[in-house]
């Protein structure tokens, strides 16, 4: 059923449509438990139905106006009271700055934009001059270990991003994020939890610190957001802390939504119109627009809004407590566990990455054994690929203070992973076994091949190379793209060593000629 009436496909249709499926053939299995990232699979066939039958139903309309199409306006509303009460934001209280709202977004990263240019706004206007030369840079104060859509952010609106270091657990102290709390700053950000390590930043302290200093204070829950509400002993970490401004979430992760779709919200009606854009000042429809995109689609949208009528907060809980259960099951695989009525050896040379909070979960080689008992994570990531599991590598990063945090896997753990633990856990056993011992990748081998190209010095080597070198040495690397995914272990290590303007320059290369005509 269309729009337009029932239609049946012409045979041409058809062809098209099976060529697509043959496409599709070669993706990454998206649903059955076997890729640990960028897919949130719930694990209920009922709700990829409903979310599908929900998103054909507002295909036509455009989000762009709220008034010619008032179904948006609608489930923009309920969405945004849904995520307002699961983050502690529906009790008003008068001293707040009014109550929360919020608007609808096209996923993560637009909301972490639209928070900085928020934030960065409401700054602007409280310096004492408008001339852009005698204001400072506004600073971005965040952990090393928050999203990256925040260094995209700074380098969108002109402000400077100021990592915070981290333990090499993963973990930040608050105390550090507030001794960098100054007037320039116009927005401290803490992760619930950050992305790379699952650690849960210290909400409480830096909200206070930040409401003492006027500062605006964004949780970005972007991953946490459906989870973290129903999830067991939990410090608060959501508007109930006073100081925090503005939280995202995304309803295309554990809203289980198709992609397209995150909530970014503000405590207050004058933070969240600091957001829009609107303009009278060209000669055809006067336009306003809450988000970074003009015309949207509205599909996104309306599949949130049915899972979450669905689903409900009993629904939410029992996925949550799916997720709980298979995080821990798979920490104790991974760490063994002591209980004398219980004792497992767990998974010799790998180790849990810090304390993870919810379920982001990483692994790293357990530095506590000698290197020939330990496990590469890398190695056992591209081993795990070839017994089909999807996990996704994080190269080591050193920061500024030359503090390293570890090189990693992640894996998002999702209500579709309890049915699937015993597979998953004996082919972490599987690749553990296989690699063990086996000395992280060596990026020399390829730099090796680097000097044939005439990039063997380290000053050659951080010039940026342009599209047909960096091109060419991703092929001497072995990184050409077919050897991937199965085989990431030496591009991480490679992306590890070089410069990153170097790497960075290497991965926009891969990624281009991978959709080149
Ligand atoms: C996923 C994520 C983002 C960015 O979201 P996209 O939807 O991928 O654009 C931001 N922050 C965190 C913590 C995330 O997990």
């Amino acid at each position: 059923m269309t729009p337009n009436g029932p239609t049946a496909l012409g045979s041409r249709s058809e062809e098209i449509l099976a060529e697509l499926w043959r496409l599709r053939e070669r993706d990454a299995p998206t649903h059955g438990g076997r890729l640990l990232s960028y897919v949130y699979d719930s694990g209920r066939a009922e709700l990829d139905a409903l979310a599908g039958a929900a998103a054909e139903l507002a295909r036509p309309v455009n989000g762009l106006d709220p008034t010619a199409f008032p179904s948006i306006a609608a489930m923009e509303g309920d969405l945004v009271r849904f995520m307002r009460r699961a983050l502690g934001g529906a009790l008003r209280r008068p001293f707040d700055g009014g109550p929360v709202v919020g608007s609808v977004t096209s996923g993560g990263t637009e909301s972490c934009l639209l928070a900085v240019k928020t934030a960065r706004d409401l700054w602007r206007a409280r310096q004492q001059t408008d001339d852009p030369v005698r204001r400072p840079m506004p600073r971005i104060v965040a952990p090393e270990t928050v999203h990256a859509a925040f260094r995209k952010a700074a380098l969108a609106f002109g402000l400077e991003f100021d990592g915070v270091p981290c333990q090499p657990d993963g973990s930040v102290a608050a105390a550090d994020i507030v001794s960098r709390l100054g007037s320039d700053v116009a927005l401290v950000v803490v992760s619930a939890p950050a992305y790379p390590s699952g650690f849960l930043d210290p909400v409480g302290e830096v909200a206070a610190a930040a409401k003492a200093r006027g500062i605006s204070c964004h949780v970005d829950a972007c991953f946490g957001g459906l989870v973290l509400p129903w999830w067991p002993g939990l410090p608060l970490w959501d508007f109930r802390v006073p100081g925090v401004t503005s939280m995202s979430a995304d309803l295309h992760k554990f809203g289980y939504a198709p992609k397209g779709v995150s909530v970014l919200l503000h405590r207050g009606r004058v933070r969240h119109r600091a957001q829009f854009f609107a303009t009278t000042r060209w000669p055809g429809y006067p336009v306003v627009n809450p988000t970074l995109l003009g015309s949207r689609s509205a599909s996104p949208l309306a599949a949130a809004w049915a899972i979450t009528r669905r689903l409900g907060d009993d629904g939410f809980a029992d996925l949550t407590q799916s997720c709980v259960r298979s995080v821990s099951a798979i920490v104790a695989a991974v760490q063994g566990s002591r209980e004398a009525w219980s004792a497992r050896p767990g998974i010799p040379g790998l180790a849990i990455w810090g304390s993870p909070t919810g379920p982001a979960v990483a692994l790293v080689a357990d530095e506590s054994v000698p290197p020939s008992e330990q496990v590469d994570p890398h190695h056992l990531a591209d081993e795990m690929a070839r017994l089909g599991y999807r996990l996704q590598h994080q190269p080591g990063f050193t920061q500024a203070n030359g503090v390293r945090l570890p090189h990693s896997v992640h894996l998002t753990i999702t209500p579709v992973t309890e049915g699937t633990l015993a597979g998953l856990i004996t082919a972490m056993r599987t690749a553990a076994d296989a690699v063990r011992g086996k000395p992280a990748a060596n990026p020399w081998l390829e730099l090796g091949a680097l000097k044939l190209l005439g990039y063997g010095s380290a000053a050659v080597r951080s010039r940026v190379p342009g599209p047909r070198v960096a091109w060419l040495i991703l092929r001497v690397a072995g990184a050409g793209g077919s050897s991937l995914p199965g085989n990431m272990a030496p591009l991480m290590a490679l992306v590890e060593l070089l410069p990153a303007p170097v790497a960075e320059a290497l991965l926009t290369e891969l990624i281009a000629r991978v959709s080149e005509p």
